[in-house]
């Protein structure tokens, strides 16, 4: 089940990324209860790290948790977790999703610039927790209010590097 605060909280978390100068996106992972266990925000430009995307840095947060937890994920690595992102997730945190083996991912808005929703919905990925190939759930926009939120948040961005002509985040029923 998809909970709004966790995509409330993530929408948060993406506007401290604005506010430290990238990329307004953030994430977290929830466990099986639907407790958070990991967070992440975008910090691309802050550090350099080009892999510093808010869903690795919400796996990398819950790995760090669950060593702390003496859980051994190597058995049992993203068994039953769920991931929040404000945005549809790209190709490499789409497969860097798939090897952590998540369950379900809710994105808050589609990306139509660098979204690679196929590579998280055409593939099988091995669960490890139940020993057979299963497909990833997936939930695009489930909260139709924050989708616009997200991408006005995103517009804002775009405005703030002055490529707003490039990327205009265009509502839905704009782009038909
Ligand atoms: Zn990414």
């Amino acid at each position: 089940m998809i909970e709004r605060r966790w995509m409330e909280r993530a929408v948060e978390l993406a506007l401290r990324s604005l506010e430290e100068g990238t990329y307004p996106i953030g994430a977290v992972l929830t466990d099986a209860e639907g407790r958070p266990v990991a967070e992440g925000r975008n910090r691309v430009l802050p550090t350099g790290d080009p892999t510093a995307h808010a869903e690795v840095e919400a796996l990398r947060n819950a790995a760090a948790w669950f060593r702390a937890q003496g859980d051994d994920r190597r058995r049992r690595p993203g068994e039953a977790l769920t991931l929040y992102t404000t945005l549809e997730p790209c190709l490499m945190c789409g497969r860097a999703i798939l090897f952590a083996q998540v369950g379900a991912v809710a994105w808050g808005a589609n990306d139509p610039y660098g979204g690679g929703h196929r590579i998280l919905q055409a593939q099988s990925h091995y669960d490890g927790h139940r020993g057979r190939w299963s497909r990833l759930r997936t939930w695009a926009e489930p909260f139709p209010d924050l989708a616009r939120e997200i991408r006005a948040l995103m517009r804002r961005w775009e405005g703030l590097r002055g490529r707003l002509g490039e990327f205009p985040w265009p509502e839905p029923e704009e782009a038909r």
